[in-house]
């Protein structure tokens, strides 16, 4: 088992104080979700865990298996496991979706141990046949010309190519329609294990009735203030986030 501990954790980006002293763990074998109106901080903390720059930590620790990783590059943190995939996913022109994903599954490697290109075909048919990708997009340049939810089920794509051990998936599902959301809920269904853990964000209890999670954490002012089992979901959907402030005495 793997933990993922974030202690306290406090950033500020552009001089302004996001995360107020985040606590989370999550271990392998879980699925979190993490609720929270817009503006909250959600996203700065995944690009916080995943080691982006413009986010600076000023109190607290990001944890794995006990080991501090905030010095660790981005690149670091992808070959221990860690995985985001983002709200705004970004075009890479020049190389197609297909380098791009083989490169990646590579980067976690050994030389030695590269994967075999025939595996790695067998592999990604059977992948993007789950997700229901059609073929051509394996040869088309990254997230070029890609439709919203074509961009969103390709990250998942990368997801299930990777296998990470922590996957971030901060609002996958904005933007996307019922029948892509049940087909990415699937994809991440189909990692559910003890070797995966996963950080699920959502504004809304739509995803998370597909994908259920184990934990929710309700996120409001930079703060988790909140966290209960699956039901808080839906819960938060009759108060909405202002009635819940109420009842925590919190100020919006
Ligand atoms: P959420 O994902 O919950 O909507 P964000 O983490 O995106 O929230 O944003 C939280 C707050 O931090 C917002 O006020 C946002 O404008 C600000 N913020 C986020 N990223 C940056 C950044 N790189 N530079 C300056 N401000 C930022
Ligand atoms: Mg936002
Ligand atoms: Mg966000």
């Amino acid at each position: 088992m793997t933990t993922l501990e974030i202690k306290n954790l406090h950033v500020q980006a552009e001089g302004q104080h996001i995360l107020k002293g985040v606590n989370l763990t999550v271990s392998t074998g879980e699925i979190h979700a993490i609720m929270g109106p817009n503006g909250t901080g959600k996203s700065t903390l995944s690009e916080t865990i995943m080691g982006r720059s413009g986010y600076q930590v000023t109190e607290g620790d990001i944890l794995l298996d006990g080991k501090s990783i905030l010095n660790w590059t981005v690149d670091e943190r992808a070959r221990h496991g860690l995985f985001l995939a983002m709200q705004y996913p970004q075009e890479i022109p020049g190389i197609t979706n297909m380098e791009f994903i083989r490169a990646a599954v590579n980067a976690g490697r050994p030389k030695e141990k590269a994967i075999k290109v025939r595996d790695f075909l067998q592999q990604l048919d059977e992948k993007m046949a789950l997700l229901k990708i059609p073929e051509e997009m394996a040869e088309r340049y990254l997230n070029e010309g890609f439709s919203g939810g074509e961009k969103k089920r390709n990250e998942i794509l990368q997801l299930l190519m990777l296998k990470p051990r922590f996957a971030i998936l901060d609002e996958i599902d904005s933007g996307l329609d019922i029948d892509a959301l049940t087909i990415v809920a699937k994809g991440v269904n189909s990692l559910r294990g003890t070797e995966f853990g996963s950080l699920i964000i959502t504004h809304y209890q739509r995803l998370l009735k597909y994908i259920v999670p184990d934990v929710v954490h309700i996120m409001m002012g930079g703060r988790i203030v909140k966290t209960g089992g699956p039901d808080l979901a839906a819960e938060l959907e009759k108060t909405g986030y202002e009635g819940l402030a109420k009842t925590l005495g919190l100020e919006t």
